[in-house]
């Protein structure tokens, strides 16, 4: 069966036991702690997550998250989108001696009673995924950023009063005599 809706609370154990799959969007805009640090809230989380019992017992989740979120580079100021991808591998679990007692391998989700928040779920993994400070690719960064109208400055310059090729002139030029065929 094909819900066309995400569920906005999910009880862990009930969905492992059917093995039910999420698999859909969140509105960033809805993450406020996310929006927090991010420089924009115009994004979208991918995410798709599957639930399961390992050895017949232990309600699994795990999945993946996909976002390309707004942040500010930290070098030129300018927004960079961060590109998160991130698995999720987590058993579920209601107290801390059970989480202590897992495989390395696996996070916990610890839960209060037999529902979970899915927006609070996915916030809390991407915050965890987000870089602390973001930057641009070097070369893509604006930081340094050359701006040339002259790309032959090692050249020898026109002598004094010698007409020489001016990029802006000419292009103003372009427009008076658009100008003055519209106008005849
Ligand atoms: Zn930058």
């Amino acid at each position: 069966m094909l819900n066309r809706r995400l569920p906005k609370q999910i009880t862990p154990l009930k969905f492992a036991q059917n093995e039910y799959k999420l698999v859909g969007r969140i509105a960033v805009g809805e993450l406020d702690r996310l929006v927090e640090m991010l420089a924009g809230k115009e994004a979208e989380v991918a995410l798709s997550l599957e639930f399961f019992l390992e050895d017949n017992r232990r309600p699994m989740i795990t999945g993946e998250l996909k976002a390309e979120l707004p942040m500010i580079c930290q070098r030129c100021l300018d927004v960079v989108c961060v590109s998160i991808q991130t698995e999720i591998n987590l058993a579920v679990v209601w107290s801390e001696e059970q989480a202590k007692a897992l495989p390395k391998d696996l996070d916990p989700l610890i839960m209060k009673d037999d529902t979970a928040d899915l927006q609070q779920l996915v916030e809390d993994e991407l915050l965890l995924s987000l870089p602390l400070v973001a930057y641009h690719e070097n070369d893509r960064c604006h930081a340094g950023r050359v701006f040339s109208t002259d790309p032959n400055f090692d050249e020898v310059l026109p002598e004094c009063g010698q007409k020489k090729l001016n990029p802006f002139s000419v292009l103003a030029q372009l427009k008076t005599d658009d100008q003055s065929i519209k106008e005849s």
